[in-house]
């Protein structure tokens, strides 16, 4: 009987061999146009604005948008935030990453590809880059040149458009910490502090080497929202897409060859990829790099006007209507971070309305639990701290709740300046015939003399000896 070949499989595993410290690719993006590219050249355009901007604005002769760090205090327009304030600000942010999920779960990283800092940063060094280096073919073109008077040239306007950007935006930043106008003054005399030193340094350095160099490996490998992303991508999440039906199979080729060649609509030109500022190829299916920024679309559909074919071959769509489902837009998901962003701006807006701009710390002196004044009075000492929030004097008095007859030691009255905090050490006399306890709880009133809705209350303790109350 004849013998039947059997095949031979080898079973032994295959050694691969990544290198993890390969020197990456420097990423050529080529110039395009398209409906998206507007879209995200004005949200950039808008946003840089309201950046470089926001720091002179004033309001009621301070600077608008001020985080104090020294002081503690942060400026919002009219509202001070204290260190007491802390869950509100920590509300906020929490806001903040709700939204991001609930855009995220309708329209996939739309934030990286078109608000981002890193994105819009990034589109603006290339912006100079062109600028001064010229189109695609051209700037591989004078990387690949020996140093020339004419490179060099252009490289140096580059650079120093570039480090004009950083220093711009190193500025800015530090701005909103310190105000803008002391930094312009002291950078003209070079007198900064330490701190101001070095974050204009680290920013400067940061700016530069991110959106001039690192570009997309800060999205690839530094950002960590770009790899949980996919836990809030759903089957109805947009997303950017090639359509394989109808690209494939690809070919190289015109219209009417590629009719009749029965190749699909793909005529594998590799513009989707030229243009993609993270060097990928969208016909590979979804990839974590991507950072939706559309290029892509507006790359493809340039190339299919120009063929005469329908444009949207690379389109926005979800994984359901690419299988010829429906499309949901409410889902669980979608409804659940959208109710989350309702309930949490509710809670910030309630905050907001009831905040009361000052803040009071009352503390028993814990050295002495009481005196004895002799003939039944005694006497407890406090540490009264009020802090006032808002940008306006206000005079304050205290008074005890709940207690009939007692003697206050210590100013009643005090004026508070805008962003001030006073302290001061009371002392509250009672006899021990209006006590009832050794231990009475008592509350103190804080209220404004001219506005009733500036009122806090502190409640605390007046302590007496045993003996002399029962
Ligand atoms: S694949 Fe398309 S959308 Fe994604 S990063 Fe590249 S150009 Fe932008
Ligand atoms: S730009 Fe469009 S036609 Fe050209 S390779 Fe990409 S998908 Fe194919």
């Amino acid at each position: 009987m004849e013998k039947i070949p059997t095949q031979q499989v080898d079973t032994k595993p295959q050694k691969v061999v990544v290198n993890l410290y390969a020197k990456s690719e420097r990423i050529y993006v080529r110039a395009y146009k398209g409906i998206y590219r507007n879209l995200r050249n004005y949200m950039a355009w808008v946003l840089l604005l309201i950046y470089y901007v926001t720091p002179w604005l004033t309001w009621d002769d301070r600077q608008a948008i001020l985080f104090d760090l020294p002081a503690r205090q942060f400026h919002i327009l009219s509202l001070t935030f204290w260190p007491q304030d802390f869950a509100l600000l920590s509300g906020l942010l929490i806001l903040f990453t709700f939204i991001l999920f609930f855009v995220t779960v309708f329209a996939g990283r739309a934030w990286c590809g078109y608000a981002c800092f890193q994105t819009v940063w990034t589109y603006f060094f290339m912006w100079a880059e062109e600028f001064a280096e010229g189109s695609r073919n051209a700037r591989t073109k004078l990387d690949k040149q020996s140093m020339s008077v004419t490179k060099f040239r252009k490289k140096f306007v580059k650079h120093t458009l570039w480090s004009a950007i950083s220093v711009a935006t190193a500025i800015t930043f530090v701005g909103y910490f310190t105000p803008i106008t002391d930094l312009l003054n002291k950078f003209s005399t070079f007198e900064f502090g330490p701190w101001e030193s070095w974050w204009l340094l680290f920013f400067t350095v940061a700016t530069y080497l991110n959106s001039g160099y690192m570009r997309e490996q800060v999205c690839k490998y530094m950002c960590p929202y770009a790899r949980f992303q996919s836990v809030m991508f759903d089957p109805n999440t947009l997303i950017i897409t090639y359509d394989e039906a109808r690209g494939e199979p690809r070919g190289k080729g015109s219209r009417k060859q590629s009719t009749s060649d029965d190749l699909g609509d793909c005529v594998d030109c590799n513009v989707c990829v030229a243009v993609c500022p993270v060097g990928i190829d969208i016909r590979d299916g979804l990839q974590y790099e991507c950072i939706s920024c559309a290029a892509c679309i507006d790359g493809c559909n340039e190339v299919m006007e120009r063929l005469g074919k329908p444009k949207g071959l690379v389109r926005y769509a979800t994984e359901n209507v690419l299988e010829g489902q429906s499309y949901h837009l409410l889902r669980s998901r979608f409804i659940g971070y959208g109710l989350a962003v309702l309930v949490i701006s509710a809670f910030i807006g309630a905050q907001l309305l009831t905040r009361v701009p000052i803040e009071v710390d009352l503390i028993r002196d814990r050295q002495t639990l009481f005196h004895d004044l002799g003939d039944g009075v005694i006497e407890n000492t406090y540490h009264l701290k009020v802090s006032n929030k808002s940008q306006e004097t206000i005079t304050i008095s205290v008074a005890l709740n709940d207690v009939v007859d007692y003697k206050y030691i210590g100013q009643q009255r005090l004026l508070i300046a805008p962003n001030a905090t006073i302290e001061q050490m009371l002392r509250i006399q009672i006899h021990t015939d209006n006590l009832i306890s050794p231990k009475t709880d008592i509350t103190f009133d804080v209220k404004s003399i001219n506005d009733k809705s500036i009122r806090m209350e502190q409640e605390s303790r007046f302590l007496a000896p045993a003996e002399q109350v029962l």
